[in-house]
């Protein structure tokens, strides 16, 4: 088990973007906060410190909690890979797909137990009675009776679902029922992720969030985005520039296949080039293969100028996500087989995480450069990767499933594509949206409109506090 170091972030700074009457609730919470957790300690457990939605917004609310004087402290918890193996199996369930075909028996569940009693052991000599703990998806299910016997005020807090009861959904819920049951509260993204036969009273909905200032969505000046571009290798290089280039950490260069293999391409995408983007992990109900097909069949509907880059973290050696290096090496090879026109207008990156300030850096440039953002997945959470660019007034092209049609109104804050599996009518929006360059300007600023409105950090904030209310009643 391993402890993140949380920064105290003053609420003031959100404040600067809010109206009165957002920062007068904020205030007020806080006050109230502060009083309610008195001697306690809120503690977050998840299974990975960075790289994914949960971890993102952990760093950010967490930091906003100790600003506000709230004693938050985050772990993560320890897994080997048959037990991130079986996790992922059961995630994949919750959003409705077969999962690996793997099984979720006796024997899964006894491995799965024996990790989470390890966890359990260091938590709960860390954690006291009285303190308030959220635990955050089917990775930590297994802590939810050790923290409650203990004494603490446990929520189970799923980031995922599919709004389906399927045999799949039945089969993963299977898995995670008894575990989670005993648990306080039970936090969901949206109603419809809710299981039916979870008591509605310890039920409440929050949707996530995303912090403006974050490294990840901070403000970067063109100069700037075009620097880290450049850096990276992934943008403007010179023609005759020969190796790609990639910014170490130390401010030297070197060949990106030399020390890294970022970027799939035989060349960087061209300075001039509109940059269309999709960016999120290598999973497969994100479905980078089907873009990259889809594009790559009908790229000559699209204007000359357009490029795609598909760009993941790099999923080399990444043990809590088994199957990122399967899915990225499909891509791999869909686009080693394509004519080389084809190749040199589609890309595909590795994006370093050994540093997940460089990481956040390197994909807010990437989403600000771009100028239409897609997000073509087969299932999704919510998508904060839909919510990033709104905020970077993006025109974003993404899939009407699970969290994604509560962010995008379709047609007036981005563009929906209602049946994720129609390459054609994905390749024709995105033509559209090419075309016409005014109607992408004004999609975008209703994107960031929105998501001012509703998916900021103070209104989770208040969310959270709302829960421990409860859960300490
Ligand atoms: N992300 C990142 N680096 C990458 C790919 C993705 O930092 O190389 C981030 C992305 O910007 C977003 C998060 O990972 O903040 C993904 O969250 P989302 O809700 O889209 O999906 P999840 O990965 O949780 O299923």
């Amino acid at each position: 088990m391993q402890e993140v170091r949380i920064d105290a972030v003053p609420l003031q700074r959100l404040e600067l973007l809010l109206p009165p009457a957002r920062v007068e609730m904020l205030e007020q919470t806080a006050v109230h906060a502060r009083a309610l957790l008195a001697g306690r300690t809120v503690w977050n457990l998840n299974s990975t410190a960075h790289g994914g939605g949960v971890a993102e917004m952990l760093q950010v609310l967490l930091s906003y909690g100790r600003g506000a004087g709230v004693d938050t402290r985050w772990l993560v918890i320890e897994g080997d890979p048959a037990f991130f193996a079986i996790t992922k199996r059961v995630h994949n369930l919750l959003h409705g797909a077969p999962g690996d075909g793997g099984e979720l028996g006796s024997a899964e569940i006894r491995h799965f137990l024996e990790v989470s009693e390890a966890n359990a052991v260091v938590a709960t000599a860390m954690i006291r009675p009285g303190d308030v703990v959220l635990l955050h998806d089917p990775q930590t299910a297994g802590l939810v009776a050790p923290l409650v016997e203990l004494g603490a005020h446990v929520a189970w807090r799923c980031h995922i679902g599919s709004g389906m009861v399927t045999r799949e959904t039945e089969r993963g819920w299977g898995f995670l029922r008894p575990l989670i049951e005993p648990a306080h509260a039970f936090v969901f993204s949206r109603p419809s992720y809710v299981p039916e036969w979870l008591p509605p009273e310890r039920v409440r909905i929050i949707a996530p969030s995303i912090d403006p200032f974050s490294t990840k969505n901070v403000t970067l000046e063109p100069a700037e985005v075009g620097a880290t571009l450049r850096r990276a290798g992934l943008v403007d290089l010179p023609e005759d520039g020969g190796s790609l280039a990639f910014g170490r950490r130390d401010g030297t260069t070197g060949s990106v296949r030399e020390h890294t293999g970022l970027l799939l391409g035989d060349r960087p995408i061209p300075a001039a080039a509109r940059m269309v983007l999709q960016v999120c992990r290598w999973d497969r109900l994100k479905d980078m293969s089907g873009v990259l097909t889809g594009v790559a069949a009908r790229l000559g509907e699209l204007p000359s100028d357009v490029h795609l880059l598909l760009a993941g973290p790099d999923v080399r050696g990444v043990v809590d996500d088994p199957e990122g290096a399967a899915v990225f090496e499909t891509c791999a090879n869909l686009r080693a087989e394509l004519p080389a026109p084809a190749r040199a207008r589609l890309h595909l990156a590795l994006l370093p995480m050994d540093d997940p300030d460089e990481n956040a850096h390197l994909v807010n440039a990437l989403q600000r450069h771009a100028t239409v953002v897609l997000q073509k997945s087969l299932a999704e959470g919510f998508g904060l990767t839909v919510t990033e660019p709104m905020w970077k007034s993006k025109p974003v092209l993404a899939s009407a499933v699970g969290g994604i049609p509560d962010q995008i109104e379709d047609g007036v804050s981005g563009v929906l594509l209602h049946d994720p599996n129609d390459l054609g009518a994905m390749v024709r929006l995105l033509g559209q949206l090419l075309g016409d360059p005014g109607r992408g300007a004004s999609l975008g600023a209703a994107a960031h409109e929105r998501v001012r409105d509703y998916f900021l950090g103070d209104r989770h904030l208040v969310q959270w506090v709302q829960l421990f209310d409860a859960v300490t009643a």
